[in-house]
C-alpha cells in the first residue's frame, strides 16, 4: 500500500463547505472566520483492518527505518499522509515513556496511575509532536511553490517558540518567535536564541502576542505556527493514539490534561475519535481539562454550564505555559469535551507547587504544568469522581528542568502564593568527618 492512497484536507471546524489542500497557509475558515480541522479520508483508511493497523503502528514503534521509528510519522498515514520523505523535518519526537506511578498512585489511592512522559523530548515538552508535522509541511509547500514566504512565526509562552525554533533550524527555515517579556523561563529564552530565530520579547502577554501574529499572518506576512493552525494539532492527536497502544490498545479511564490555549485538549480527543472510528478501540476515555486557577476561561464555562468559553484577562502563574485567558482553541476544546463527558478542574498556585513536589519525593520531576493536571487528579480522587478502579493518565506536557528557576524557588520558599510543605536544602558543613557521620546518624534516627 502507498502512501499516496489517503489523503487529508483542511475544512471548516463548524461545518462550512469547501476543501483546502494542507499546503494552502490558510488558517480560518474563508466563509465564516471560524477555525479549521484536519480532514483525512476515513473511507481509504478503511482498507487496513483495526489489526492491521495496530499491528503496523507496533511494527514501527521505536524502530530504525525513516521516519518511523517517530512516535508520530509512525502513524503517518493517520497524520499527514501526502508529504514526501525528503521534505520530513524529524527529531523522532514521541514515543515517550508511559510510567506506572506506583508510589504516587499507591498514595492517593488510585494503583493504576499513569504519567505520560511527554517532556522527554527533543525541546523538552510535547510542542515538538506538532511542529513536526507543521514545519514538514511548510518545507513541502515551500518546495512545490505554494508558499509565498518561507518565514515561520507564532506568539508563545515558551515551548512552542523552542520547538519552532529548533525545527525551523533543522530545516534551514527562517523562525520569528513573539514572547511576553519576562514570563518565560531561562531556558525558554535560550532555546530559540541558541537556534538563530528572530526572538522579539513583547511588552504584554500572551494573549496580545497572540493578537499581533494574528494580524501579521493575516497581512501574508509569516506562515502561522500557532496550534490555531491545525496541522499542529494532527501530530500532537499522536498522544492519545500512543498511550492507548503502550497500554497494549487499552483505553485508559480517564486522561487528565493541563490546558491553556486548548488545542492539546482538542488534539486528544481527535486521536481517540479516529482510534474509534477505524475500529481500533470501542470507547473514548474521559477528559480532564486541568486549568490554573489563574489562568482559567474553560474552568469558569464549565462551572456556568456554558457553551461556549468567554476571554479572561490571565494572572501570573507559575505554570507559565497555560497563563493564557483568551484560549483560540476553545469550540474544539468544547466539542471535546462533551465527546468525552469530560470535566474541568482547576489548581492554585500553592496546589500545583505542592503536587508537583510530593510527585518529585516518589521518583518523578515535574514542571508546573504537570503540577495542575496532577493537583486536579488529587482533587478529583479526594471528591471521589476518580475511585481506585480507574486507570488514569496524567499527561506531563514539559521536562521540569526548563523550569529551574520554579523548582528551585519552592525548596528556597521564595515562590509568590506559595507555602512549602516539603521544601529541601543543601546542608552546608565543614569537611569533617566526625561532623557529616554525626549528621548522618541524625537522619537515620529521624
Ligand atoms: C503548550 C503547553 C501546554 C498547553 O497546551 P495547550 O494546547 O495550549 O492547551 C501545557 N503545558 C506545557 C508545558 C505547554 O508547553
Ligand atoms: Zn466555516
Amino acid at each position: 500500500m502507498t502512501q499516496q492512497a489517503y489523503r487529508a484536507h483542511f475544512r471548516c471546524f463548524s461545518g462550512c463547505s469547501g476543501t483546502y489542500p494542507t499546503t494552502q497557509p490558510l488558517y480560518r475558515c474563508p466563509t465564516c472566520d471560524g477555525l479549521l480541522e484536519v480532514h483525512h479520508d476515513i473511507d481509504a483508511l478503511r482498507n487496513r483492518s483495526a489489526q492491521e493497523w495496530r499491528d503496523l503502528f507496533d511494527a514501527r514503534y521505536r524502530g530504525h527505518e525513516f521516519p518511523y521509528g517517530s512516535g508520530v510519522w509512525g502513524k503517518r498515514e493517520w497524520i499527514a499522509p501526502e508529504v514526501p520523505d525528503d521534505f520530513i523535518v524529524s527529531t523522532y519526537e514521541g514515543a515517550t515513556n508511559l510510567f506506572h506511578a506506583r508510589r504516587l498512585g499507591a498514595e492517593i489511592g488510585i494503583p493504576e496511575l499513569w504519567v505520560k512522559q511527554c517532556g522527554n523530548a527533543h525541546t523538552g515538552s510535547f510542542k515538538d509532536l506538532g511542529m513536526t508535522v507543521l514545519v514538514s509541511i511548510v518545507r513541502w509547500a515551500h518546495h512545490i511553490g505554494a508558499l509565498k514566504s518561507p518565514v515561520i512565526a507564532c506568539a508563545s509562552t515558551g515551548d512552542t517558540s523552542a520547538s519552532l525554533a529548533a525545527y525551523g533550524a533543522i530545516a534551514g527555515l527562517p523562525v520569528v518567535v513573539l514572547l511576553p517579556r519576562g514570563l518565560v523561563s531561562a531556558a525558554q529564552l535560550v532555546q530559540p536564541l541558541a537556534h538563530g530565530a528572530t526572538v522579539l520579547a513583547l511588552e504584554t502577554d500572551f494573549d496580545g502576542c497572540m493578537a499581533v501574529i494574528r494580524e501579521l499572518a493575516s497581512r501574508g506576512l509569516i506562515y502561522l505556527a500557532n496550534s490555531m493552525n491545525p496541522l499542529r494539532i494532527e501530530g500532537q492527536k499522536t498522544v492519545g493514539i500512543e498511550l492507548t497502544q503502550q497500554l497494549e490498545w487499552s483505553v485508559p479511564d480517564w486522561v487528565i490534561l493541563p490546558s491553556g490555549n486548548l488545542g492539546n485538549a482538542a488534539a486528544l480527543h481527535a486521536g481517540f475519535r479516529m482510534m474509534v472510528d477505524l475500529g481500533l478501540t470501542d470507547r473514548m476515555p474521559r477528559l480532564c481539562v486541568a486549568q490554573a486557577e489563574n489562568a482559567n476561561p474553560m474552568y469558569r464555562a464549565f462551572l456556568a454550564n456554558s457553551e461556549t468559553v468567554s476571554p479572561i484577562a490571565a494572572k501570573k502563574s507559575h505554570a507559565s505555559a497555560i497563563q493564557i485567558g483568551n484560549p483560540v482553541s476553545a469550540p474544539r476544546a468544547m466539542a471535546a469535551l462533551r465527546a468525552m463527558n469530560g470535566v474541568v478542574e482547576q489548581a492554585s498556585e500553592d496546589e500545583l507547587a505542592d503536587a508537583c513536589a510530593r510527585a518529585d519525593r516518589t521518583g518523578l520531576y515535574t514542571d508546573p504544568h504537570t503540577g495542575v493536571a496532577l493537583a486536579c487528579t488529587f482533587k478529583l480522587r479526594d471528591r471521589g469522581v476518580l475511585t481506585a478502579n480507574d486507570r488514569v493518565v496524567v499527561v506531563s506536557t514539559a521536562n521540569a528542568l526548563k523550569f529551574t528557576e520554579f523548582k528551585l524557588g519552592y525548596h528556597e520558599k521564595t515562590l509568590a502564593d506559595v507555602r512549602p510543605q516539603r521544601a529541601n536544602l543543601p546542608i552546608t558543613l565543614p569537611a569533617d568527618v566526625e561532623r557529616i557521620a554525626k549528621t548522618i546518624q541524625e537522619l537515620s534516627a529521624r
